[in-house]
């Protein structure tokens, strides 16, 4: 785990957008087509995309009062699990560790989607159209995993999203500062939302996102005790595209079949 990590309090987000704009806007992506009604309780765009790596996303924790209803607000991105499921599947060894944070090399990927499958959080997206007049240090590319990178392309010493945050409820410090105003908050927070908790403390040997609940995080399809995927299936599947990749002759398209032979032949 890097030296650093985030801290969402989601009982301080307004949902104004900020972090989601700041990420569009320092890694010069593209706006989404959205439709007004389209995503979930009016959240536009309704998921994280391959050009839309950080996501606020208004959540109904519980509408059994509609007198009353209890909302929250949430924002995503990747969590950067000290284990990784993505980076532990990527048959390229496309994925891997950048001062702590999980990182894509969008060089290596062959868009074969493995990392797609194996996040649980459906975190990285595989770009399918031509968005080439995007992007910073390199052009946005068709069929390659994109996410949020921590603000390691294009190298900032806050992210975007943090900085701008004008709740506050988004935070960048060091991992122990972060889990200690983790836990202060939390006490707080329980004053209002008894079942308030805190996310990315365990999770996957910690998450680079602590993040700051009013509920148990089922309520937010958060799981509370998720696995990582299998190593001995992963080596299985890669043993097999080795092979299998002898005959590809370096060809992206080749690999990505190859990649999903030896997937079916191996699971
Ligand atoms: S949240 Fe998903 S994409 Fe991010 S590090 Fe974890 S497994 Fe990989
Ligand atoms: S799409 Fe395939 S090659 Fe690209 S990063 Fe994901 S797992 Fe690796
Ligand atoms: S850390 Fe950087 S890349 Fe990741 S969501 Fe924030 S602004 Fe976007």
């Amino acid at each position: 785990m890097s030296g650093n990590a985030f801290l969402v309090d989601t009982t301080k987000c307004s949902g104004c957008r900020a972090c989601q704009v700041a990420c569009k806007q320092w890694n010069n992506l593209p706006a989404e087509k959205t439709e007004f009604f389209a995503g979930p309780e009016y959240t536009n765009p309704a998921e994280l995309s391959a050009i839309t790596f950080n996501h606020v996303k208004f959540f109904p924790v519980d509408m059994s009062n509609k007198e009353k209803p209890v909302w929250t607000i949430m924002h995503k991105k990747c969590y950067h699990c000290t284990v990784a499921n993505c980076e532990r599947v990527c048959p390229e060894k496309a994925i891997y560790k950048l001062d702590g944070w999980t990182v894509i090399d969008q060089d290596k990927c062959i868009g074969c989607g493995a990392c797609v499958n194996a996040c649980i959080y459906h975190v990285p997206h595989v770009l399918e159209e031509d968005l080439s007049q995007y992007g910073t240090e390199q052009p946005l590319r068709k069929y390659k995993s994109y996410k949020c990178h921590a603000c390691t392309v294009n190298k900032r010493a806050v992210p975007a999203c943090a900085k701008v945050c004008p709740m506050g409820a988004l935070t960048y410090a060091s991992r122990p500062e972060i889990i200690k105003r983790a836990k202060a908050r939390l006490e707080v927070v329980k004053k209002d939302f008894p079942k308030a908790s805190i996310y990315g403390l365990d999770q996957f040997g910690g998450l680079g996102v602590i993040t700051i609940l009013k509920d148990a995080p089922e309520a937010y399809g958060l799981p509370v005790d998720p696995k990582p995927v299998s190593i001995t299936e992963v080596k299985a599947i890669h043993d097999t595209y080795a092979l299998l990749d002898l005959f590809t002759f370096r060809n992206k398209m080749l690999k990505k079949t190859a990649y999903k032979v030896a997937k079916k032949l191996t699971v």
